[in-house]
């Protein structure tokens, strides 16, 4: 922070926490990314290639103006962001991929792989038992 840019912002980038996660192959994969979007201030987003899931939650040195109350001593991350294509410049508009609900990972994959996400599986089929014939004595005898 620090720029005029900065003066008219609220902390847009302060809100919020992104860590990578592993590019999504198999439907399994999928399937994860839909069931973190379906929790509150979770989303996931595509960024030069990288994936990376993103926790709503205001930093603690925010202040109620909106300027980093620990600036000489805020974090490395925060030095190295610019605000040269920040999320108050550009917004979610410099992602490749952005998905906030579920619904968008559905149709994502459909596009994708022809196939759905979530469709119930068909119930799996109980193997028979083998049937035992018991001898006269009681004793099992070989079917
Ligand atoms: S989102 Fe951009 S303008 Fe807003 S505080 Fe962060 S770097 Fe500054
Ligand atoms: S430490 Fe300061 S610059 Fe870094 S996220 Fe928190 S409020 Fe923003």
């Amino acid at each position: 922070m620090g720029s005029i840019l900065c003066e008219h912002c609220t902390g847009a980038c302060c809100r919020y926490v992104a860590v990578p996660i592993d590019k999504p192959r198999t439907a399994r994969d999928y399937d994860d990314i839909r069931w973190y979007v379906m929790h509150e201030s979770i989303l996931v987003f595509v960024e030069e290639g990288d994936w990376y899931i993103q926790f709503g939650s205001k930093c603690e040195n925010l202040g109620p103006d909106s300027l980093c109350m620990v600036y000489e001593k805020r974090p490395e991350i925060c030095r190295e962001y610019e605000p040269e294509g920040c999320d108050y410049s550009v917004g979610c508009h410099g992602h490749d991929l952005y998905f906030t609900h579920a619904s968008q990972v559905e149709k994502y994959y459909e596009e994708r792989t022809g196939k759905r996400l979530g469709a119930p599986k068909a119930p799996r089929k109980r193997p028979k038992k083998k049937p035992v014939r018991v001898g006269v004595t009681g004793e099992k005898a070989r079917a």
